[in-house]
């Protein structure tokens, strides 16, 4: 079974998903509904949909549409045929019976169900079919969510399981976990119970959900939404409806019965309308108070709502350890929530998988956790745990353990793939030196950089960590979510708020010295993005001698969103590659322009295909769909470059003055139209000095360190601003641009 040719039925959120996924990948697939209409709609749904859910939206006609009963014979074409209806099992046995007609001998048939065990979806097949039969769970947003879920039946030839396996893997880029048939399979079982253990525990607790949401997030190694707002995030009706299928599907005696009773106030919320995001609001809501946008709260108690209060727990980083032995009401409950949470997930195994290490990657491939149950374990020490968690009376796993006392009880990581993967390599590196914003690991005969900051910003550790790695040669990648998200601007602005630009400056030159040295260093060096590559980020990106990019990535540079300009190579090395195109041979303001275009809008791109136009990346530049390939990927780069030598130092020659001139002709238009205020006046006018070349002229040969010092310069004038500093405070604080 080669996969060649793909039929999605059901155009809904998840079928149209899984069908932009598929034309992601260049797989022919069709879309199928009740109306060709509904098909139709779906695909116009996929163009417009943010983020994006092609990677290219040129490619969009590789997805073709139809209805079930003019095309159904589409079906006898294609190596899969995957259901995503709505959840009826009426419905979902009717397709199946049609679709076991009209197939072809070889194919492969799933369901993307998210609560029907495959023996109820499979009762009405013939044993014969029941072999080509399996559930492929994808999670919500396809493109980006990494978990799929692949569920088995006793009798499934386990040949075709692995190659449609390996296909989600490869060819989708999904981590791709073989689980057994029971409620929720892996990642809803634990999320779900992990959503609702924060949720009880804080309304036991007298938590504010502000309060909850700062702890069950971040601090824990969990997204930042938190509990309440993930419930706003996914529908708190919706919510509603999964658990009243697990109470269904479960037996009385699970522990998952407890926490998912009924709330008074979660079902008013419902009755009235606040069913979250997609309402009028959930337990967060946006309200209009004399013309002004401001985001409430609810109370637990009192169902009223109030202004959100920003709580600080005192811990940007991921600390469990610490977390869970404060002495105050926020450890009492990171403790009683991650401790039920580890008690739920071990009792639950082997029932729902064999190995414990899947429910981890579940987690953290479909809930976005940077650290599974059994890493949280971990990591807590599993004599500190017993010391405190003594109720495991009849959890196996648990009794076990508290036996044995094994503090290496976890072991390989995500061994449901064969790819070696960076969490792989990471348990058998040597760790040969950090800090606090980087690891570095030595493995074989190279270097791992891994950023650990929150969001992967940037600051002078970040660069020393760099720095230390190009003694061999370099990959940079990281397992979170973002490759960088730019310059920690709180770091920037610490040293801002005291006048104290001489750190600044020094951090800058220390910044531009790395990338420097990235690229010219004896050794090859790889970046390995993926997720938000900004600013900081893509200059480091920029200044590697070579990229193998995840597909989803979100490249720019965004500086003057903040009032700077890229100031660590990023304007140098793009005026060099648009000075390396045929327009630029008889035009010397062409590249320039362009640039100045580029990063004076602050262009972003969401994919490579996106990426290339702008030059943000090259055609030679490796793209991948699996981020689990991303590792390899780069390791071949290495091997396949042992005769590797530096490149030779480029040099600029720009117009100057004239040309300078010429781009603030184009500020002083968006002024006049009011698209830009003042001070884009001023940030305009410092990124024309830059990409002018500054007090040069076109017959002056400009050196990358000459190029280095202009985007200083500008950098130190406009930091010292009030004007950038009240853009970079919006910023950190509404995450939103300030224009001013
Ligand atoms: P949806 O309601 O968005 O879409 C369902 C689609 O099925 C609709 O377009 C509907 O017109 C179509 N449909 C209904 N009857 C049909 C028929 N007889 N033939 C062809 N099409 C028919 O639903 P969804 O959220 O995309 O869910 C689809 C499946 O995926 C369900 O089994 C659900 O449990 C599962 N799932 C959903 C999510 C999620 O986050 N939404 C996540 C994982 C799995």
């Amino acid at each position: 079974m080669k996969i060649n040719n793909v039929v999605v039925i059901g155009s809904g959120t998840m079928g149209s998903g899984i069908a932009a996924q598929l034309c992601n990948a260049n797989i022919p697939v069709t879309l199928l509904d009740l109306k060709t209409e509904i098909s139709q709609k779906a695909k116009e749904r996929i163009e417009k949909s943010r983020p994006p859910l092609l990677i290219d939206k040129s490619k969009i006609d590789g997805i073709k549409v139809g209805n079930i009963s003019d095309d159904f014979n589409i079906v006898s074409e294609a190596d899969w045929i995957v259901e995503a209806v709505v959840e009826r099992i009426d419905i979902k046995h009717d397709i199946y019976e049609k679709i076991f007609k009209q197939r072809k001998k070889d194919s492969i048939v799933s369901s993307n169900t998210s609560s029907i065990p495959i023996s109820v979806l499979s009762q009405k097949m013939s044993e014969d079919d029941k072999k080509d039969f399996c559930i492929t769970h994808f999670f919500n947003p396809v493109r980006y969510m990494d978990l799929l879920e692949i569920v088995k039946n006793e009798k499934s030839d386990l040949e075709k399981i692995k190659k449609l396996k390996i296909f989600c893997e490869v060819d989708l880029g999904k981590g791709a976990i073989v689980c057994n048939d029971t409620p929720g399979f892996l990642g809803n079982r634990i999320g779900v119970y992990a959503m609702q253990v924060a949720m009880t525990e804080a309304f036991k607790m007298k938590l504010s959900i502000e309060e909850a949401d700062a702890i069950f997030g971040r601090p824990m190694g969990i997204p930042k939404t938190g509990v309440f707002g993930l419930y706003d995030l996914i529908g708190i009706d919706l919510m509603a409806d999964v658990l009243k299928s697990f109470i269904k599907e479960l037996p009385q005696s699970d522990e998952f019965q407890e926490v998912a009773k009924e709330i008074t106030l979660v079902k008013k919320l419902i009755e009235t309308g606040y069913t979250g995001r997609k309402g009028k609001g959930g337990f967060y809501r946006m309200n209009k108070v004399d013309n002004k946008k401001i985001l409430e709260a609810i109370n637990l108690e009192t169902g009223e709502y109030h202004p959100t209060q920003k709580i600080n727990i005192k811990s940007e980083k991921v600390d469990l350890k610490a977390l869970i032995n404060r002495d105050d009401r926020y450890g009492e409950y990171a403790w009683s929530v991650i401790s039920k949470i580890i008690n739920y997930a071990s009792s639950l195994v082997p029932g729902i998988t064999d190995e414990f290490n899947d429910i981890d990657e579940a987690m953290r491939l479909g809930f976005n956790w940077s650290k599974g149950p059994f890493e949280m374990l971990e990591e807590i020490g599993v004599a500190n745990f017993f010391d405190k968690f003594k109720n495991y009376k009849g959890n196996k796993f648990l009794e076990n353990l508290s036996k044995t006392k094994n503090e290496n009880f976890h072991g390989v990581r995500q061994k449901y793939t064969d790819i070696e993967t960076l969490g792989k390599v990471k348990k058998t590196a040597k760790t040969i030196d950090g800090n606090s914003s980087a690891s570095i690991y030595r493995f074989n005969d190279f270097n791992i950089v891994e950023f650990t900051t929150k969001a992967n910003a940037l600051d002078y550790d970040s660069m020393d960590a760099l720095k230390k790695a190009t003694d061999k040669p370099l990959i940079i990648i990281n397992e979170s979510m973002q490759f960088s998200a730019g310059v920690n601007l709180t770091y920037t602005m610490n040293f801002a708020d005291k006048s104290d630009f001489k750190s600044i400056e020094k951090f800058v030159k220390y910044f531009q010295n790395t990338c420097k040295e990235l690229k010219y260093s004896k050794y090859p060096v790889v970046s390995a993005p993926s997720g938000l590559t900004l600013g900081g980020g893509f200059e480091v990106l920029v200044q590697s001698n070579f990229v193998a990019s995840h597909t989803n990535i979100v490249v720019g540079l965004v500086e003057t969103m903040v009032g700077l300009v890229p100031a660590g190579g990023g304007c140098k090395e793009m005026l060099w590659r648009w000075s390396q195109t045929n327009e630029s041979k008889n035009n010397p303001d062409y590249a320039p322009l362009k640039v100045f275009d580029i990063i004076g809008y602050g262009k972003t791109a969401t994919s490579p295909v996106e990426a290339e136009p702008l030059k943000y990346l090259l055609p030679e530049n490796k793209k991948i769909m699996s981020r689990n390939s991303l590792l390899n990927v780069s390791r071949s780069i290495i091997e396949e470059n042992s005769d590797f030598k530096p490149p030779a130092e480029i040099s600029f020659k720009l117009p100057g003055k004239a040309l300078k001139e010429k781009m603030i002709k184009l500020l002083e238009k968006l002024y006049n139209d009011r698209v830009i205020l003042d001070h884009g006046m001023v940030v305009g006018t410092e990124l024309a000095n830059v990409l002018s070349g500054g007090d040069t002229s076109i017959d002056k040969v400009l050196s990358e360190d000459d190029l280095y010092k202009l985007e200083l310069d500008s950098f130190m004038r406009l930091i010292e601003t009030k004007e950038t500093q009240d853009r970079i405070k919006h910023t950190l604080s509404t995450g939103k641009p300030l224009v001013n």
